[in-house]
């Protein structure tokens, strides 16, 4: 196999952006992918642009989301000029019916939204839907949603269209290492040899880099139902409460997630977690009773002890990087996690103080 200057293990969000950047500075990049493409956590997510009641998580969290957050108007514009697939990328704002869960919880929301400068409103969310109940709710105005499997679509044939070889069914299953330098990678019926390799594998990430393992990242399954457009009048923001949200898109349908489960590579859904998804969009949203299911799935979130993600150069091989682990928040971190992982491997000057995501911080197990 010829030489590429650099190779992507993983075709989600992020190794799609990251290939896509990389590509636009010059660099040869080939993607290997153990499946189809685009078609894990990454196609599964529900494409809300910001974490869910995101004034829980830790800093950098929110640090990474806002910055993905505030290139993704560059980003869909760049995928529109190329015109491919629509995106849906477009501004919905979300009802937080249920803000409020510990004492200093309002503080804790109006800190975050001044650190972040994200307009907030207090307002009944009866205000917004007249049969939700009398209490205050937080209404976040600027949230930005996308249609994820759409845009990996536009995503896929943008990387295509910029000259960056795609290979489906190919698990990298080593990375080849010399003289603490990476080479390249094997797979089962080839060896790819590359100066510089990045392993943006989702939840399976753990088990390739040396160092990490499947303890340090590990799936998170999420299962999600889709209701059918019906001439009812539609929804139009995020609706969000008890950990459920609901997200409109832009044929009318909606789509509820999700559940939060420990139960390794299963992506099965379950007849009673459907259930749940269906009786608690259906007490949020009462028009939906009529809606039928279109669809329903799981994906797999790449996890996180410390939910932060790993994402920088490998401490100990030279030409190894990694972007893993983003949890809950892939989408939103997707196009900032490319420019941080293009600019270190091209040798430019970090946009972003990494030390929260190095691969060598202290985990406790
Ligand atoms: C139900 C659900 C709802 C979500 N909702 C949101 C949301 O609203 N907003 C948000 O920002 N995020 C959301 N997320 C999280 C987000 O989807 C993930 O954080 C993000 O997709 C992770 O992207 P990734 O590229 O790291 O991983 P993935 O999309 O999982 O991609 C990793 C890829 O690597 C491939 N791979 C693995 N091992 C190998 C190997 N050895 N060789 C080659 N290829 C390999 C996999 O097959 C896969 O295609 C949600 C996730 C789920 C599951």
């Amino acid at each position: 196999m010829s030489h590429t200057d650099c190779i992507i293990i993983g075709s989600g969000i992020a190794g799609l952006t990251t290939a896509l950047k990389v590509r636009e500075a010059g660099l040869s990049v080939t993607v290997l992918e153990r499946t189809q493409l685009g078609r894990e956590a990454s196609w599964a997510g529900g494409g809300i642009l910001c974490p869910l009641y995101a004034w829980r998580y830790p800093e950098p969290v929110m640090r990474l989301a806002a910055a993905g957050m505030a290139r993704y108007p560059a980003f869909i514009e760049e995928l529109r000029s190329k015109q491919t697939t629509d995106p849906e990328f477009y501004t919905s704002g979300m009802l937080v019916v249920d803000p409020i869960q510990t004492p200093n919880e309002a503080e804790r929301i109006a800190a975050w939204a001044t650190r972040h400068q994200y307009p907030h409103q207090w307002q009944a969310a009866s205000a917004h839907f007249a049969h939700l109940p009398d209490q205050n709710a937080l209404w976040l105005p600027d949230i930005n949603t996308v249609r994820n499997p759409r845009l990996l679509h536009a995503l896929i044939a943008a990387v295509r269209q910029a000259g960056v070889i795609l290979l489906e069914q190919q698990p990298a299953l080593e990375l080849l290492v010399q003289n603490n330098r990476i080479t390249g990678v094997r797979c089962d019926r080839a060896t790819y040899p590359a100066g510089q390799v990045i392993v943006t594998a989702g939840a399976w990430s753990g088990g390739l880099v040396p160092g990490l393992s499947p303890a340090h990242i590990f799936p998170v399954r999420g299962q999600m139902i889709r209701f059918e457009p019906a001439p009812a009048p539609g929804l139009h923001t995020i609706l969000m409460d008890q950990g459920i949200y609901m997200i409109p898109r832009q044929d009318g349908s909606v789509v509820v997630g999700s559940t939060v489960e420990h139960v390794g590579f299963d992506k099965h859904t379950t007849t009673e977690a459907i259930a749940h998804l269906h009786r608690r969009a259906v007490a949020l949203w009462p028009n939906l009773a009529r809606n039928a299911i279109a669809q329903q799935w799981a994906g797999l979130r790449p996890g996180s002890q410390d939910e932060l993600p790993y994402l920088g150069a490998h401490p100990k091989i030279e030409g190894l990087w990694v972007g893993a682990g983003f949890y809950r928040n892939g989408l939103a971190m997707g196009p900032m996690v490319a420019e941080i992982l293009t600019h270190l491997i091209t040798g430019q000057p970090a946009i972003m103080d990494l030390t929260d995501y190095r691969l060598d911080r202290p985990t406790q197990f």
